[in-house]
């Protein structure tokens, strides 16, 4: 019998699992899953306080729909029905600065950067290097 490692429970090493429990399905494997914390998700990670009936992603909130391995992801999973399409209002994105709300140009967090990112002045030379990086 094999014996498989994954070693830790966030998206990826779920992930992992995921397809090594559909691959290796006709063979006998033993799956070892090691999360290091007391819960599954990594980054993943929805609060929700009840009190304030408020639910915050403390990680992740979007996925690019335009690459295709995350819809494939939840459609295997079959959550597609749980998408949530994001309102046009959702691209006004602010940050607190010195004491002020700032707007966050387009593009700014979004992947590809635009141009009117790197005119602002809310990121370093080396920060809009960064994020000029990014694929
Ligand atoms: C604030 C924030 C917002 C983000 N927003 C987005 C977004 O909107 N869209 C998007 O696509 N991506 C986003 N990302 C990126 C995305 O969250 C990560 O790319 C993704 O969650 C990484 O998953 P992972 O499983 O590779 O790593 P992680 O989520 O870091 O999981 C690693 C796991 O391994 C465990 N571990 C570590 N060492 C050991 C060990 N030695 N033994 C056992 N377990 C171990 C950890 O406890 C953890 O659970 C965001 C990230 C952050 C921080």
């Amino acid at each position: 019998m094999k014996r498989i490692a994954v070693i830790g429970g966030g998206i990826t090493g779920l992930s992992a699992c995921l397809t090594l429990v559909k691959e290796l399905d006709k063979y006998p494997t033993e799956l070892i899953l090691y999360e290091a914390s007391n819960r599954l998700g990594g980054r993943v990670h929805t609060i929700h306080d009840p009190s304030l009936d408020l639910t915050v992603e403390a990680g992740p909130d979007s996925i690019l729909t335009r690459k295709p391995a995350s819809i494939h992801l939840i459609k295997s999973l079959y959550l597609e029905h749980e998408i949530v399409h994001a309102r046009q209002s959702a691209g006004n994105i602010f940050i607190v600065r010195d004491g002020k709300l700032n707007t966050i140009p387009n593009g700014y967090m979004g992947i590809p950067c635009s141009d009117t990112a790197v005119e602002s002045n809310l990121l370093s030379r080396e920060g809009k290097q960064r994020v000029l990086a990014e694929e």
